[in-house]
């Protein structure tokens, strides 16, 4: 059943903060800590308790304000096994498929290698929620740092078969670049070229594209379409594998 309350926020200068609350048994936690302050500040208004920090990976974006927080609130921090000894002020240590106790739910560890060799994301299923982090973007996904093609590819693909009402919380406002390029390599996308309209008036009113949906990505994002014939022949490679069609959009991305 649905229980949890959410809360999005704006964090440096392009991150979302999200803050999950269970009312039932009062607790909170923050997905990523971008930025302390500004963490601090949506807890006051909200008048909520900070208990739980679900890190997805190590950048500074995501883990830079585990510190403060924790020391503020004494919260519990989740973070990626692998990543221990770059993840400030771990608790509980997670792998694929680990059930995190939070509320009167539980989330489910997906690991996304790709943009950081240990990212993770958490699925609140029960709750059609899942945190992706950097790992996929509305019409966009991570640039890869640490990982290979065929990693981040098996991460999204992960991601792609949950269903089509689960909601996406990306963390970053990257849509409308993200969009100039998904046009370019799929023009004839006509849910793209709708999607496309709505992000710019979105934006010309400052308002956020985030969160998107596991459907809305797999009928517009084109880093998750590398079976369109639209896409393959734009970028020269038709009949091509899912893997190799992903790596040369993610490489054109790169250089647009
Ligand atoms: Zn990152
Ligand atoms: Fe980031």
């Amino acid at each position: 059943a649905m229980s949890l309350q959410g809360h999005q926020f704006q964090c440096l200068s392009d991150n979302y903060g999200f803050l999950i609350h269970d009312p039932e048994s009062g607790d909170t936690a923050s997905v990523d800590t971008p930025e302390a302050a500004a963490i601090n500040n949506a807890l006051e208004e909200k008048r909520w308790k900070l208990t739980h920090i679900f890190n997805t990976h190590h950048h500074f974006d995501h883990a830079g304000g585990n510190e403060e927080l924790k020391a503020k609130w004494g919260c519990q921090i989740i973070g990626f096994d692998g990543d221990f000894e770059r993840i400030p002020g771990i608790d509980q240590r997670v792998r694929e498929n680990d059930l995190v106790e939070f509320g009167g739910t539980t989330a489910r560890v997906i690991e996304v290698a790709g943009h950081t060799s240990g990212h993770v994301a958490y699925h609140f299923e029960s709750d059609q929620m899942v945190f992706v982090g950097d790992t996929i973007f509305a019409l966009g996904c991570g640039r890869l740092f640490e990982g290979t093609p065929g990693q981040m590819w098996g991460s999204l693909e992960k991601l792609m078969s949950l269903n089509d009402d689960t909601v996406v919380y990306c963390a970053h406002e990257y849509t409308q670049a993200n969009a100039a390029f998904a046009l370019s390599v799929e023009p004839e996308n006509q849910d793209l070229v709708k999607r496309c309209d709505e992000i710019d008036r979105l934006r010309s009113q400052n308002l956020a594209t985030v969160p998107t949906s596991i459907g809305l990505e797999r009928k517009t994002n084109p880093f998750v379409r590398p079976s369109s014939v639209n896409l393959q022949s734009t970028i020269g490679l038709v009949g091509g594998s899912p893997v190799e069609v992903f790596a040369e959009t993610r490489r054109l991305k790169d250089n647009f």
